[in-house]
């Protein structure tokens, strides 16, 4: 649930905490209070004249009251026309004064509030972004777009309300009792112990509505579970595929009747709060009327009866604000703690940034030195031991190893998505933490496994790579990609539409596409993490059929799966456990009888005798693209 105190249960059911509300209360320091209150500093003109707003607006609403007991006693008891009309006339001006000081208060509040959670938000995004891939891939994404979205926007509502609450609840209680004292004494007090009577009534109705909410919500998050699970494109494949179809419609019924019965359960109890209040409303006035009645009639007291209206009404204004007032400590605690969710992540340390020193050469070659590097992801769990290699500029480099090896981990530490433990990677001679970042990620290509476009047309996401680049170049760039042929036998050609996420197109059209958007950025290093799992073999060779010239001229690293892959590359890593156990050619690998012998027999489940089939082929066939049509090509590691 959001900070912000999610669920709802109308203006009576505020002020309590949940169980999970209770056991985080936020430690309320000076400093807290200081860092919310910068937020305010550059908008403090704008607050301060809120205030005067608020404090106005509060006096002037609760005029008409003391004004409807002159318009009784000296207008028509007094029998003064003249009266009756100038104080109907100043009661009418002074509630529209009040309430048209209330609009510019509102606006002013809204302003105010808008533009903070504008600036927070921006902070907040600049921050994140600056996150490394630990945070992102440690932190739940929806956990993420919450303190964005609803703990930011909840900000908005202590601006609004919780401040004003405040203010205006304080100032019109404060003004009302004095002036019911002034007026009588023994009557204002017999108004502030009828107060109880209709706070105590409010606050339990009101508990009953929160717990019965709060029941609401969880079912409701329950349902939503549900929903995002079934209706989402790969929920929906499996509750296909494995016939699931009766199975979630039942859960989804069940909670669905679970809801309505607690919805008309909530409403009921709202009906019979609201049957306690009106009788307990009533009851008050009454009162007043009874024993100011008494009053005027037995005891001949200097009291009339536009005084006990006066007072009546004055009552009824004290009601709201004292139970606001009641409510206020929860609210106030509510945003304190909002506060502290968001801050923990602008207080988050950012991992990796930019050395002070940090060098930006002119151009870089694209080698790649791994020097005894180690590395975890958790401290608890060792991935890479003493990796160490040299990648030359203009050669290529094939990692290979089994699944969960580290071989992904061993790329992701060349454009810093992570720092090395101990070691040192080095780019173009220089240690990765001491180049600034925005040229090395400009100079390194990675088309990972998981392809990402963007929802948008096949233009737009060759875009992001160049800004600038021309029909031409993406034309170049898609033709080396083996994608320009899907693309012209579209209607739209390069403006078609990818979908979200890419979906609209096949994996080997993604992945194409991705090639052709990486080879546009024209960087120093290419990296590819082949990805084959997923793709049928047509896919695959149209993929291969583009890596490999793309390989023979750059600089490349590759995480391997096919042999044809493999054979191209200038060298060859295997990785068990994260270090590297074997290096060389296939050649001579495969004749090792170790991890990469391991590898080749049981990935292709072919005796041994098959490799000389295969190196004779090699021999024979001299380009990549031969040795895919040798047959070396289709053979998957
Ligand atoms: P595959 O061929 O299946 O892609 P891989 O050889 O590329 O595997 P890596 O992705 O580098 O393997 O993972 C190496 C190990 O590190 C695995 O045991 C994995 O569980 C772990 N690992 C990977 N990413 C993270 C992460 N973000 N946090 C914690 N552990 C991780």
């Amino acid at each position: 649930m959001a900070g912000g105190g999610g669920r709802m249960g109308g203006p009576f059911a505020r002020g309590f905490m949940t169980e999970e509300e209770k056991a985080n209360q936020p430690k309320i320091t000076k400093a807290l209070l200081k860092r919310v209150f910068s937020y305010l500093t550059p908008y403090w003109k704008q607050f301060a004249f809120v205030l005067i707003c608020i404090a106005v607006s509060s006096v002037m609403s609760l005029y008409p009251s003391v004004l409807t007991g002159k318009i009784l006693d000296e207008g028509i008891i007094g029998r003064n026309k003249k009266m009756l009309i100038i104080l109907i006339i100043a009661s009418f001006g002074l509630t529209l004064a009040s309430n048209l000081i209330g609009v510019l208060e509102a606006y002013l509040n809204a302003w105010i509030a808008q533009h903070i959670t504008y600036d927070m938000r921006n902070q907040m995004f600049q921050h994140l972004q600056k996150m490394s891939q630990r945070f992102f891939t440690s932190n739940n994404q929806g956990d993420i777009i919450t303190r964005m979205t609803s703990d930011i926007s909840g900000v908005e509502s202590v601006i609004t309300n919780t401040f004003r609450n405040i203010l205006s609840n304080s100032i019109t209680l404060v003004v009302a009792l004095i002036m019911m004292f002034r007026m009588n004494w023994m009557l204002a007090l017999l108004g502030v112990c009828i107060i109880p009577l209709f706070v105590i009534p409010t606050r339990k109705a009101g508990k009953t509505r929160w717990k019965l909410t709060g029941e609401a919500q969880e079912c409701n998050d329950e349902i939503n579970g549900i929903l995002n699970e079934t209706m989402s494109v790969s929920g929906q494949l499996l509750v296909k595929l494995f016939g699931k179809e009766k199975q979630e419609y039942g859960r989804y019924r069940d909670a669905n009747g679970r809801m309505i019965r607690l919805n008309i359960r909530e409403r009921m109890a709202g009906r019979w709060f609201f049957v306690v209040l009106n009788t307990v409303t009533n009851i008050g006035p009454m009162l007043l009327y009874l024993v100011g009645g008494i009053l005027i009639i037995d005891y001949n007291k200097n009291i009339s009866p536009g005084d006990i209206t006066v007072l009546v009404g004055l009552l009824g204004r004290t009601y709201m604000p004292v139970n606001n007032l009641l409510n206020i400590q929860v609210d106030w605690m509510r945003s304190m703690a909002l506060f502290t969710r968001i801050f923990e992540y602008f207080d988050m340390p950012v991992e990796i940034e930019n050395a002070p020193d940090a060098v930006t050469p002119e151009s870089t070659n694209g080698e790649v030195e791994f020097s005894h590097v180690d590395f975890s992801y958790d401290p608890e769990r060792q991935i890479l031991k003493d990796v160490s290699f040299r990648l030359e500029s203009g050669h290529s480099i094939a990692i290979v190893g089994p699944s969960g090896s580290g071989k992904s981990t061993i790329i992701n530490l060349i454009p810093r998505l992570y720092d090395v433990q101990s070691g040192a990677v080095r780019f173009g001679g220089i240690d990765v933490r001491k180049l600034d970042l925005a040229f090395l990620r400009k100079n390194v290509g990675v088309v990972s496994q998981e392809t990402y476009l963007f929802n948008g047309t096949i233009r737009e996401n060759l875009l992001y790579a160049k800004e600038d680049a021309t029909e031409e170049e993406m034309i170049e760039a898609c033709k080396k990609a083996n994608i320009y042929d899907f693309i012209s036998s579209q209607e739209a050609g390069l403006d078609t539409m990818v979908g979200n996420r890419g979906l609209k197109l096949s994996g080997g059209e993604k992945q194409r596409i991705s090639i052709a958007r990486v080879l546009l950025k024209n960087p120093a290093l290419l990296i590819f993490d082949e990805a084959t799992s997923a793709l049928d073999s047509i896919s695959e060779s149209k993929i291969q059929e583009a890596i490999d010239p793309i390989i023979e001229e750059r600089t490349s690293i590759l995480i391997a799966h096919r042999l044809s892959t493999i054979l191209a590359a200038d060298e060859i890593l295997v990785v068990k456990d994260g270090a590297i156990v074997e290096r060389g050619q296939h050649s001579d690998l495969v004749k090792l009888g170790g991890v990469y012998t391991e590898l080749y027999n049981t990935q292709f489940n072919r005796p041994l005798g098959n490799i000389e089939k295969l190196e004779a082929a090699e021999a024979a066939a001299e380009t990549p693209a031969e040795k895919a049509s040798a047959g070396i090509g289709e053979i998957v590691l």
